[in-house]
């Protein structure tokens, strides 16, 4: 035996029939067809007993892999004398045609078969060798074959056989290269995803850096794309995300990658450019692609895009500086509303601005700095007030008191506007039980953004907090708005219901800004309608305000909804509503949101909250 420094483990015959024998199923013994009568012969002589041959030729002939053994004929080249049951099933073939043959068989490319014909270099022949070809069925099905071939030697160290271990790894290797797909590629679109994108850019970076030459990135995002899905609703959104690739691609050369960096924020890479003209003769090319209407299911929609252009090595020349770079520009270019722009390393302010803003209310929801201010809402036939909407403001350490307007929509691009919400419901529910306590059972609304209403667990998060609180689910209102339902209606109504199943209240708020108001009314599942404050400041002067305004109390009526204006800042506007049978009203006219404990004072001192003090204090909680 020779003991070659072999990766193989250059195994004996003996070794290799004991391999088997430990790993062959007894019940085969039984059925162990006529052994070839010279390997027989020479297994016998090699000291192995009969019942041994059998059990091995068992195991070879049915292992589920290809098993093919081949000998050295005269000239020393190996020959096939030996194919097991897996190797014609997996080839397609009888055992005839394979017989006889040279290792060349197992490929079908002609590079592939060069490797198999490697055997026959003498190195191979004495250490045996594995790899993978390209092999065809007899049917012309192409399949991919892992094959190892071993050498095994006598006694005397010998070569006498060399083994093949043939294995169908197509699938696996599908397998493989699908996961490996997936892991770098976005599912929606299927275009290669930020990590590939990343791993590009440093190539072509390097390339480029060798070549003198430079690397273009645009980073562009589509504008106002967030009101294409709370309008139309996310099927559309999606829609419009795959066409993106499509759109843009008449402008790229073969080279250039698409990527999509999530949301609605999308990358090109475009390898050797000379300079920064190039790049931006794409940029426009891109933007321009953006001004023709998308058409979705017959809805025709504007959706146009800011583009951002960075280039090495002039802005950058590592790949995420140029990233960021690309980034910077994109959302200069959208705050200037300019359409597509070269970094510059003045826009960072601005941008930092926003980022520092973001961080910053991270910590204001940790520490406390936000605050709960609460506008009445008055009864106009009884004059009474019983209900107030819960409205957050943040007291910036630096910036003073921000109004919601300021930092909501900001919170409402990132996850944190999820923590917002929860702390703006739990602060609503803990002020509603402390005033119970005082003797005044106000109800609370709050506004709950669209993210909240996609949100599968809201009903429990709901639920648990008011558990938390002690309090009857009738106390909470929660304001939602048509865009939130038109995100995704049938999850969101399934939520609707689920929350007043549990007794919540539900309010539709901003009524009339929305596509689909009158239609979507009828089987909504609320309480109370809000008719947005731009037509009922409007009213006054404007007599399709009026008309709609009109309109819509009729209309809530005939369905059983109570309604409220909001915005109401003047006497006429109230007595105006009163004269139409509007339920309720809000605004300035009676006071602008309060702090809690301002706000029992408006209510014991002003003529509207006097009589609902007196009421509100007879009718003293249950809890
Ligand atoms: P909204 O839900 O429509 O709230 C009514 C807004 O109108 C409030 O502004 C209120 O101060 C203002 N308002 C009330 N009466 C009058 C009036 O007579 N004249 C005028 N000009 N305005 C009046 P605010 O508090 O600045 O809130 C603005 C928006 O921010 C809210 O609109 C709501 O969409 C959002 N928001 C406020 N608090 C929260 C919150 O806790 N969570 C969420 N998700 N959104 C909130
Ligand atoms: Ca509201
Ligand atoms: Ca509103």
């Amino acid at each position: 035996m020779t003991s070659e420094d072999d990766s193989f483990g250059d195994l004996t015959i003996r070794t290799q029939i004991s391999r088997f024998i430990e790993a062959a199923p007894p019940p085969l013994l039984q059925r162990i067809p006529a052994i070839d009568k010279e390997y027989t012969e020479k297994l016998i002589a090699s000291g192995f007993a009969v019942e041994q041959i059998r059990f091995l030729d068992s195991a070879v002939q049915y292992a589920p892999e290809g098993i093919v053994v081949m000998a050295p004929c005269e000239d020393g080249s190996p020959k096939v004398v030996f194919v097991n049951d897996g190797y014609c099933r997996m080839s397609g073939r009888a055992r005839e045609e394979l017989v006889g043959q040279a290792p060349a068989i197992f490929a079908s490319h002609e590079s592939d078969k060069a490797m198999a014909d490697a055997l026959l270099h003498p190195l191979c022949q004495r250490r045996g060798f594995s790899g993978e070809a390209l092999a065809t069925r007899s049917n012309g099905a192409k399949y991919i074959l892992d094959l190892t071939v071993v050498p095994a030697h006598d006694s005397n160290g010998a070569l006498i056989y060399w083994i093949a271990y043939l294995h169908d790894v197509s699938e696996k290797k599908a397998q493989l290269a699908a996961l490996e797909h997936q892991v770098l590629h976005d599912v929606l679109t299927d275009l290669p995803n930020r990590a590939l994108l990343e791993d590009r850019l440093q190539q072509a970076m390097l390339a480029a850096e060798a070549d003198r030459m430079s690397v273009g990135l645009l980073f562009f995002d589509l504008d106002d794309f967030r009101e294409v899905n709370d309008t139309l609703g996310h099927h559309f959104g999606d829609a419009v995300l795959r066409q993106v690739a499509a759109r843009v691609q008449p402008a790229l050369r073969a080279v250039d990658t698409i990527s999509r960096l999530g949301g609605d924020e999308f990358a090109i890479l475009l390898p050797n450019i000379v300079d920064t003209r190039d790049a931006m003769k794409i940029a426009l090319a891109v933007y321009d692609a953006f001004l023709v209407p998308f058409d979705i299911e017959g809805q025709t929609f504007e959706v146009g895009a800011s583009v951002g252009v960075a280039v090495s090595p002039t802005h950058s020349n590592d790949a995420i500086g140029l990233m960021r770079c690309a980034e910077v520009a994109m959302y200069a270019a959208k705050q200037s509303r300019n359409g597509y722009l070269p970094y510059a390393p003045d826009q960072e302010t601005a941008t930092i601005t926003s980022l520092a803003l973001r961080v910053d209310l991270r910590e204001a929801i940790d520490h406390n700095q936000l605050v709960l201010h609460y506008q009445p809402k008055i009864h106009l036939r009884s004059g009474l007030v019983t209900r107030v909407e819960a409205l957050v403001r943040w007291l910036h350490p630096e910036r003073g008191l921000m109004q919601p307007d300021q930092f909501i929509p900001l919170a409402e691009r990132s996850a944190l506007i999820k923590q917002l919400t929860d702390w703006v419901l739990d602060g609503a529910l803990a002020q509603c039980r402390a005033w119970q306590e005082a003797g005044f059972p106000l109800h609370v609304a709050v506004n709950l953004p669209t993210q909240s209403l996609l949100e599968p667990f809201l009903p429990q998060r709901v639920s648990r907090l008011l558990d938390k609180w002690g309090l009857d689910p009738r106390v909470l209102k929660l304001e939602i708005t048509e865009s939130g339902i038109m995100a995704d209606p049938p999850h969101v109504l399934a939520i609707l219901h689920l929350l007043r199943t549990l007794g919540v209240r539900l309010s539709l708020d901003d009524f009339g800004t929305g596509y689909s108001s009158l239609v979507h009314m009828r089987n909504l599942p609320v309480d109370e309608i809000k008719i947005d404050k731009s037509f009922i400041m409007g009213m006054r002067h404007n007599e399709s305000d009026g008309a709609i305004v009109r309109t819509i109390i009729s209309l809530a009526h005939s369905l059983g909804h109570e309604v409220v204006a909001e915005g109401v800042d003047d006497e006429e506007t109230f007595k105006i509503l009163s004269e139409l049978g509007c339920d309720l009203a809000q605004g300035y006219y009676l006071t602008p949101p309060l702090p809690a404990e301002e706000l029992m004072k408006w209510l014991e001192a002003s003529r509207w909250g006097e009589g609902a003090t007196e009421v509100l204090r007879k009718r003293r909680p249950s809890h």
